[in-house]
C-alpha cells in the first residue's frame, strides 16, 4: 500500500475539509457526548433530522448522512462496542466499524475519509489496541480498493498520536 494513502493528524475532526468524517455514534444515532456531540453541534440541527430517519444503527455497522454545515460533505456514523473487558466480541465489533465505514466510502466513491478513535472515549476501549485495529483494518482495505483514496486518522487531546505514528511507520 502506498504510504501517502494514510495520514495522521492531531486536532478537531469537525474542522476538516474532507469528503467524509466518521462519527463515533451510539445505537440511537440521535447524538451524544464526545465527538458525536461535537459533530452534531458543528453540522447544525439538520443532521439530527436526517439521523432520525435512519432508525438507529447496530453496533459494528455504519450509515451515511450529509455533512450539512460541516466542511465535510458527509458523515459516516458508526457504532463502536462498549469495552466490557475484551471477552464480548469487542475486537471484531470494532474491526467491523472500520470495515463498514470503509465499505460505505468505497460505494460512494469518497476520496478522503477521516476517522476519530472509535470507542476510545466514553466506550472505554483501550487506546493502543483500538489504534492497532484501526490501522490494520484500514491498511487491509486500502490494499484491495481504490476508494477511499486517502484515510486520515485524527487524534484528539491524548497520547494516541505517537501510538498511531509507530503503527503507521511499520
Ligand atoms: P465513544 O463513545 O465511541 O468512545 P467518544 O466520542 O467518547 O466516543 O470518543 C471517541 C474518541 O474521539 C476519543 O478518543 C476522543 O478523544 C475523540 N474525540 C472527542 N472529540 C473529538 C473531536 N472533536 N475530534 C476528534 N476526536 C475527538
Amino acid at each position: 500500500m502506498n504510504k501517502k494513502r494514510v495520514e495522521l493528524i492531531k486536532g478537531d475532526i469537525t474542522s476538516l475539509d474532507v469528503d467524509a468524517i466518521v462519527n463515533a455514534a451510539n445505537n440511537s444515532l440521535l447524538g451524544g457526548g464526545g465527538v458525536d456531540g461535537a459533530i452534531h453541534e458543528a453540522a447544525g440541527p439538520d443532521l439530527l433530522i436526517e439521523c432520525k430517519r435512519l432508525n438507529g444503527c447496530e453496533t459494528g455497522h455504519a450509515k451515511i448522512t450529509d455533512g450539512f454545515r460541516l466542511k465535510a460533505k458527509h458523515v459516516i456514523h458508526t457504532v463502536g462496542p462498549v469495552w466490557y473487558g475484551g471477552y464480548h466480541d469487542e475486537h471484531s465489533l470494532l474491526a467491523s466499524c472500520y470495515q463498514s465505514s470503509l465499505a460505505i466510502a468505497k460505494e460512494k466513491k469518497i476520496k478522503t475519509l477521516a476517522f476519530p478513535g472509535i470507542s476510545t472515549g466514553a466506550y472505554g476501549f483501550p487506546k493502543d489496541l483500538a489504534a492497532l485495529i484501526a490501522v490494520n483494518e484500514t491498511k487491509r482495505f486500502l490494499t484491495k480498493n481504490v476508494y477511499p483514496e486517502k484515510v486520515i486518522f485524527v487524534t484528539y487531546g491524548d497520547d494516541s498520536y505517537e501510538t498511531y505514528r509507530k503503527l503507521l511507520d511499520q
